[in-house]
């Protein structure tokens, strides 16, 4: 490039991120928002408006991948019409598909993978004016965890990454392939960022990482959650810490302890237990057994009493029979969880479990779905309408996105409460002074999503 010719970041060009998938992909898009704002490009949130257009991609399951593809599609349009717009396609589905992305969608120009997020900056700049196409997947890039604090969709709330990657490899997921083997972050890195987000205003942070239980391996020192935890908690301006995913095989007592006694760590827990058949579990390498499993809630319980658990699972595993089946059943008519993320089984292209036959009928995955659907709505209304009289702690985060008169936020235990004031109490200051504040709510109704309250 010449000396006096100007890059996008001189115009200030106007970038626009999709995201899709899990708060993993979320974090990626915010990390890139704040290293291409710094580099002086504009975020916007019309997609028609923007000079760049970045979708940050998901390979869960093929239904991810087709809906990118799908979208890519519909872009060709806008694409012709203005040929100087830069479209990329990041993060797993990039690494996963890499040049095929090229040969199905020609008019796409750039392709990052999940471990090239920090070059974006500048593969953006390298195509500008060019129109040059880009794959840039290298598996040996480290991952950057740099981020600009200011840049975030919640003020009060924050991501922070811890780890990064997956070693476990169960047989149905994709993770490992795409993101690459575990790594944790280093302790004062992450004490620096949650000090920056303090400063800037941010109340809760929830520590993210595919394995957050195994934080620390490969890293030098006695270092594990639960000691990142006390250190966290010793951050003053932090009133609230959370942390997911917790898989239950390296779920160990210190973490649970860490909840019971810190008293800024949330009495929370995403431990997705994926079935409660002892056989599935084994085909899945889960490394765990539905016993083990089983007494993890009942020590989390017994440590810490008002604990909430949520949990994944997924129906119609190769070979899953009814009394398989049953077992999941009873594992969440048992546990009680807060709230569960249900998957009909589809084959992912690349993982062990493609090699098992998928012989559950797609019309018995999806009864199965429905059944667990069912009981868990079933406990959560039943569960949130023990609720009704109580006070909580909430959080709050914003007004409520179905009557812009009354606030919402969430508990320590990660339920959701809509709230507005008393009769008769005057509304100054009301809502825009509580935002970001913690205060407390008597519950007097409910529904299996929602708490509903008077503040008091
Ligand atoms: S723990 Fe299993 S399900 Fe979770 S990301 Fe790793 S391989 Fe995938």
């Amino acid at each position: 490039m010449s000396k006096d010719s100007k890059t996008y970041k001189d115009f200030g060009k106007k970038v626009y991120i999709r995201t899709f998938g899990c708060q993993m992909n979320k974090l990626d898009s915010e990390l890139s928002i704040g290293s291409l704002v710094r580099e002086g490009y504009t975020f916007v949130e019309d997609e028609k408006a923007a000079d760049i257009i970045l979708l940050n991609t998901c390979s869960v399951r093929n239904k991810a991948e087709h809906k990118v593809y799908s979208q890519l599609g519909s872009l060709r349009n806008q694409k012709e019409k203005n040929p100087d717009l830069i479209l990329g396609v990041l993060g797993c589905m990039a690494q996963n598909e890499g040049e095929k992305i090229f040969r199905r969608m020609p008019h796409v120009n750039l392709i990052c993978g999940t471990r090239e997020f920090s070059r974006l900056p500048t593969l953006l700049e390298e195509i500008n004016g060019s129109n040059k196409q880009i794959l840039a997947i290298n598996e040996d890039e480290m991952v950057s965890f740099d981020r600009l604090v200011t840049q975030r969709p919640n003020r009060f709330k924050a991501f922070v990454s811890i780890m990064r990657g997956c070693d476990n490899y169960c047989s149905y997921c994709i993770v490992p392939y795409v993101r690459g083997r575990e790594f944790s972050r280093p302790v004062g890195d992450i004490i620096n960022e949650v000090k920056s987000l303090t400063d800037d205003g941010c109340k809760e942070i929830t520590l993210l990482g595919q394995n957050v239980n195994s934080y620390g391996k490969g890293l030098n020192g006695n270092i594990t959650l639960a000691n990142l935890l006390k250190k966290l908690n010793s951050i003053e301006g932090i009133e609230r810490i959370r942390f997911v995913t917790s898989h239950p095989r390296d779920m160990i007592k210190d973490i649970l302890e860490a909840i019971s006694e810190l008293p800024k760590v949330c009495e929370n827990l995403h431990m997705p237990a994926q079935s409660g058949s002892d056989r599935i579990l084994e085909k899945m390498r889960r490394q765990y057994t539905s016993t083990h499993y089983r007494e993890l809630v009942e020590m989390a319980k017994s440590l810490v009493p008002d604990i909430t658990i949520a949990s994944d699972f997924i129906v119609g595993f190769p070979g899953e029979t009814e009394d398989d089946f049953e077992d999941t059943v009873s594992l969440m008519r048992d546990v009680r969880y807060q709230n569960c993320f249900i998957f009909k089984y589809s084959p992912r292209t690349g993982t062990a479990a493609t090699e098992l036959k998928d012989d559950v009928p797609e019309e018995t995955k999806r009864r199965r779905n429905q059944i667990l659907l069912d009981l868990q709505s079933d406990i959560s209304a039943e569960d949130n309408k023990e609720m009704i009289g109580k006070s909580v702690e909430v959080l709050v985060e914003g007004t409520s996105k179905t009557d812009e008169s009354k606030l919402t936020g969430r508990t320590r235990q990660n339920q959701i409460v809509v709230f507005s004031l008393p009769e008769g109490r005057s509304q100054e200051g009301w809502p825009s002074s509580l935002q970001g504040k913690l205060v407390n709510i008597n519950i007097v109704d409910s529904t299996d999503l929602t708490l509903f309250g008077i503040i008091n």
